[in-house]
């Protein structure tokens, strides 16, 4: 495991340990991206982050405020299967407590009850969220928007072969707009429990949308330090960046 710490705040800056699941086995398009925004918005927020990279085998740290994890290819979801089931306790134990998780699509299919892939193998999820995914004929790929009664407007950008279905109690994240999202047919986009938000939005997800980092950032703060700031950050061109991407045609 690898932990960097960034030094543009003092000492006595407090400290945000941001992990991210799997990075070298799950983080396509662009989903690097969202730990980038994360460490961003809460360094212009004052406070220094500890990043720590969490690969199988690795040494899982003692505090951990805030997850992000990304997709992969089946292969990719493979190899991480059986060290994500030996973190199923622990990760369904922290969500519950209300710690801030982000899953992106391969890894938002495991923190599902399965993924059935098109060659027929059965990869098993944590089962932290009520979905089941199973390969379909085609992929699903394109620009995507969704609506979100809690987020409003949300862009990104979807490749995946998976066709996830919310079974009892599993909440949407959206509803989409533009794309397929879940499966292409009930309309539905990812998922929503306590603090965690599962997606199959690449794109990156946070840049585009910094609505959705603050959210993760002050359930992660006020667990770690009992009260968030929420001054709202000027950051001058994302509002343009988002008008950007959803113009893009599918
Ligand atoms: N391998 C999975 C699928 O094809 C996830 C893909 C992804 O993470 N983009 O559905």
């Amino acid at each position: 495991m690898e932990t960097t710490g960034a030094a543009a705040h003092g000492p006595d800056a407090p400290v945000i340990d941001l992990l991210q699941l799997y990075p070298r086995d799950m983080n396509i398009y662009g989903d690097w991206g969202n730990v980038l925004t994360l460490r961003k918005r809460l360094q212009l927020r004052g406070y220094e982050v500890r990043l720590h990279e969490y690969n199988p085998g690795d040494a899982f740290p003692a505090q951990v405020d805030l997850f992000v994890g990304g997709g992969g290819q089946d292969s990719g979801q493979n190899r991480i299967q059986s060290d994500l089931l030996s973190l199923a306790g622990r990760l369904k134990e922290l969500a519950e407590d209300g710690v801030p998780m982000l899953a992106i699509c391969g890894l938002y299919q495991l923190f599902g009850n399965f993924f059935k892939t098109g060659t027929g193998e059965v990869i098993k999820g944590i089962g932290l969220l009520n979905v089941d995914t199973v390969a379909g004929p085609t992929r699903l790929i394109g620009n995507t928007v969704i609506e979100s009664s809690e987020f409003g407007t949300v862009i990104g950008y979807e490749n995946h072969s998976g066709q996830t279905f919310l079974k009892e109690g599993a909440q949407p994240f959206g509803m989409v707009t533009k794309g397929e999202g879940n499966n292409g047919q009930d309309g539905t986009e990812g998922a929503r429990y306590r603090n965690v938000v599962a997606s199959y939005l690449h794109g990156s997800l946070l840049p585009k949308n910094p609505a959705m980092a603050d959210f993760l950032i002050p359930g992660a703060v006020t667990r770690r330090h009992g009260s968030f700031d929420d001054t709202p950050l000027h950051v001058p061109y994302e509002a343009q960046a988002r008008l950007d991407a959803a113009a893009r045609p599918r």
